[in-house]
């Protein structure tokens, strides 16, 4: 493997449990010439960062919040996930062109159940609910509710999914109309910051709404048992945490750059033991 460097960028970029995470699957996997490093980017120093990757011998490098949409205008060229979700994860660098792609799509759609009983509910219209929608439409779900906060955010999401051919409800979050949706949904997927550090204590919703027949993915990976994970395992529901994700998004990312076949479970047990370290 020809040595470079991959990384994370973001602001702020102390948090990531990426580094440890990936750099552990490389070692793993024999490769001791890549390093994958935390790169601290404001927003006014984005495009400066995008022009120099390529002088700096990066491969290629994660995108994390705040830069996940304003980073494309200054890629040459988006493969069809970024394009869909619009937004992007992750960059590959390409002689000096930097491509964008978007691997949240492939990490929710090895997240959740290929079947399920009634309809999809998903808690939030953020950037992570949009790489949901394009997950759950191409997994060939069919009934799909989104549950939004403010009008605003609901009525950009609805346009979203309107130009890419995603059908869906909207429901007002913590409605009477969203406790019916609870009652018949089969998977309820939280694409909200709600129950993550340090806030560890809050839940999306009330969980007397959840039950046995349903799947419960949890998007938020810190920490890895969220309360609403924690309730739902307590009456006997199928639980998935967003560690789960986190570990497919990344290694979908170590093909994209190097065409390497990640270990899933070696990455996953890595950011584990990142978290429990994690003082914030
Ligand atoms: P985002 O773009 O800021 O969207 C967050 C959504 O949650 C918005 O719809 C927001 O509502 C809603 N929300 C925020 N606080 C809320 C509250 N107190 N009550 C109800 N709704 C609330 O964030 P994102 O990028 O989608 O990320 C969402 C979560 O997914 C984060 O915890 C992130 O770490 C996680 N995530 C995990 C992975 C993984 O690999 N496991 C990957 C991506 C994201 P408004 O629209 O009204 O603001």
């Amino acid at each position: 493997m020809k040595p470079g460097l991959l990384g994370v960028i973001g602001h702020p970029i102390s948090h990531s449990v990426s580094p440890q995470m990936v750099n552990t699957a490389l070692r793993h996997a024999g490769v001791d010439n890549i390093l994958y490093i935390p790169v601290e980017v404001k927003p006014r120093d984005l495009e400066a960062f995008c022009r120099s990757a390529p002088l700096m011998n990066f491969i290629g490098f994660n995108v994390t919040i705040p830069h996940k949409v304003s980073i494309i205008k200054h890629l040459s060229r988006l493969d069809s996930s970024a394009r869909q979700v619009g937004a992007v994860n992750v960059v590959k660098v390409v002689g000096d062109k930097l491509v964008g792609f978007n691997t949240d799509v492939l990490g929710v759609m090895s997240s959740i159940p290929s079947e399920v009983d009634g309809p999809v509910l998903v808690l939030g219209v953020g950037g992570a609910a949009r790489a949901a929608a394009v997950a759950l439409k191409r997994k060939g779900f069919e009934d799909l509710v989104f549950a939004g906060r403010r009008m605003k955010t609901v009525k950009e999401f609805e346009k979203f999914a309107e130009s890419r051919g995603i059908r869906c409800r909207f429901v007002k979050m913590g409605s009477a109309t969203m406790a019916e949706e609870l009652r018949r949904c089969g998977l309820l997927i939280n694409a909200t910051p709600v129950g993550m550090y340090p806030k560890i204590n809050e839940t999306p919703l009330k969980t007397s709404f959840l039950h046995r027949r349903m799947t419960v993915f949890d998007m938020v990976y810190n920490p890895p048992k969220t309360r609403l994970l924690r309730a739902a395992k307590a009456i006997g529901a199928e639980t998935v945490d967003g560690v789960k994700m986190l570990a497919a998004q990344g290694a979908e990312a170590l093909k994209i750059w190097l065409g390497l076949e990640a270990d899933r479970q070696v990455m996953e047990r890595a950011a584990l033991s990142a978290l429990k370290g994690f003082r914030g």
